[in-house]
C-alpha cells in the first residue's frame, strides 16, 4: 500500500478483508440462500411490458409510493405503521447504524448471526457487543442478553428471525422479555420470513420499540435489491433522513411491484422449497449426519472432517457454505441452501460418495 493511501485510509478499514464472494461458476450452486427456480414464460412477457413503461430518463418515485402500498397489501403491514425501503436489506442495516450510531451507543447481536451487523458496525466505527448464543439448540442467553442491554445503554439490538446460519426461531417468550425490558430498539430481521410461519409483523403496534425487516432476496429477487424496515414513524421518519435520495431505482421498483402483484408464484415456491427442506433433512440425518432443525431455506449441518468435505463438494462442482472457523460455535459445521430436487439429490449423492 502506498504512503499516502496507508496514511489516509481508516485503521480499521485497513485491517478489515474484503466481504468474500465465490470466485467462480459453480454448476450447483448452494452457498447463497438463492431460490433455485426461474420464473414462467408469461410472468416474464408480461414482467417485459410493465418494464417498457420506465421512464429511464427520469428520476424514479424518491418515496416508491406504488411499490410501498403494494407491500403494505402483499405483507399486511398494521395501518398504523409506516415503512422505509432499502437497496437490500443491507442498506437498511446501515442507515439504521449511520442514524444511531453515537460515541455511547452500542449495537448488540447474537453469535453466531448474520454477519453484516457486525461489519457494517466497524466500518462506521460503531461500538459493538457480540453475545454467544447458548448450546445444544443456539437459544439466546437470556442472562448474558439482560447484562448486556442493562450495562450498555442506549443500545440497538439485531435478531434475526430465524436465525442465519443456525436456521432456528428463537423463543418467543424471550423475544417478548427483550422487548419488555424496553431499554432501546430491536430490529427483527425476517429475511427467512417466507419459509416459516412465525413473523412479529402483526405484534408491531404493540410495542413501540420494535422495528421489523425484511428483503425480497430470499423469496426469489435477490437480483432485484429490495427490502423494507415497517415500524412506529417516530423511528422511521428519522432513519429516512440518513436514505440517500432515490436509492431505490425504477427497475426495481416497477419489478418489485409487479412481482409482489404475482405473489402467490413465489409463495408456491417458497413452500417447495419447504417441502424439499424437509426431505433433505431426513436424507441427511439417515446418513447419521448431524442437522440442525430449520425455519429457513437452508439446513446446517456438522461432520467430523468438515472443511475437507467441503473443498471435495468444491471440487466436484457444488458451492455450498463452510462455516467453520467463522465462529467457535461452528466448528465443523456447513451451511446448504436448499436446492431444486435434482441439485439437492447431486448433493447427496455425491456427499454420500464421500462419506463412504
Ligand atoms: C441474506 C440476509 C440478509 C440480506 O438481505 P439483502 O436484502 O439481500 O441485503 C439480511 N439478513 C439476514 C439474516 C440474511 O440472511
Amino acid at each position: 500500500m502506498s504512503s499516502i493511501s496507508s496514511s489516509l485510509i481508516k485503521p480499521e478499514i485497513q485491517q478489515l478483508s474484503p466481504y468474500q464472494v465465490p470466485d467462480k461458476v459453480y454448476p450447483i450452486k448452494l452457498d447463497a440462500m438463492e431460490n433455485p427456480y426461474s420464473l414462467d414464460v408469461s410472468f416474464l412477457e408480461q414482467w417485459s411490458q410493465v418494464l417498457k413503461t420506465a421512464s429511464l430518463n427520469r428520476y424514479p418515485d424518491p418515496s416508491a409510493q406504488t411499490l410501498k402500498q403494494q407491500i403494505r397489501t402483499t405483507f399486511a403491514i398494521p395501518n398504523t405503521q409506516e415503512l422505509l425501503l432499502g437497496n437490500g436489506s443491507d442498506e437498511l442495516i446501515q442507515m439504521l447504524i449511520v442514524a444511531l450510531n453515537q460515541p455511547k451507543t452500542t449495537l448488540i447481536a447474537v453469535e453466531p448471526s448474520f454477519v453484516m451487523y457486525r461489519l457494517i458496525a466497524q466500518w462506521m466505527g460503531m461500538s459493538y457487543q457480540g453475545i454467544p448464543l447458548q448450546m445444544p439448540t443456539f437459544s439466546l442467553d437470556m442472562p448474558a442478553l439482560i447484562k448486556t442491554l442493562e450495562t450498555h445503554q442506549p443500545t440497538l439490538l439485531f435478531l434475526a428471525y430465524p436465525n442465519n446460519p443456525t436456521g432456528n426461531l428463537f423463543s418467543d417468550q424471550d423475544i417478548a422479555t427483550l422487548l419488555e425490558i424496553n431499554s432501546g430498539l430491536i430490529v427483527i430481521d425476517e429475511a427467512y420470513g417466507p419459509f416459516t410461519d412465525h413473523s412479529y409483523l402483526s405484534q408491531l403496534p404493540n410495542y413501540s420499540n420494535l422495528l421489523i425487516m425484511r428483503t425480497l432476496s430470499k423469496l426469489g429477487l435477490a437480483g432485484l435489491r429490495l427490502g423494507f424496515l415497517a415500524g412506529s414513524a417516530l423511528w422511521l421518519e428519522q432513519i429516512n433522513k440518513v436514505r440517500l435520495p432515490y436509492n431505490i431505482n425504477i427497475l426495481t421498483q416497477i419489478t418489485a411491484n409487479f412481482a409482489l402483484q404475482h405473489y402467490t408464484t413465489f409463495q408456491d415456491q417458497a413452500q417447495k422449497i419447504r417441502q424439499h427442506r424437509t426431505a433433505l433433512c431426513q436424507q441427511l440425518t439417515q446418513m447419521g449426519i448431524k442437522v440442525w432443525p430449520s425455519q429457513a431455506n437452508f439446513l446446517m449441518f456438522s461432520l467430523p472432517n468438515a472443511v475437507s468435505i467441503y473443498q471435495e463438494l468444491k471440487k466436484q462442482g457444488i458451492l455450498i457454505k463452510c462455516l467453520h472457523g467463522s465462529h467457535p460455535l461452528l466448528e465443523n459445521c456447513l451451511r446448504v441452501t436448499i436446492g431444486t430436487p435434482e441439485e439437492n439429490g447431486v448433493f447427496v449423492r455425491t456427499l454420500q460418495t464421500l462419506l463412504s
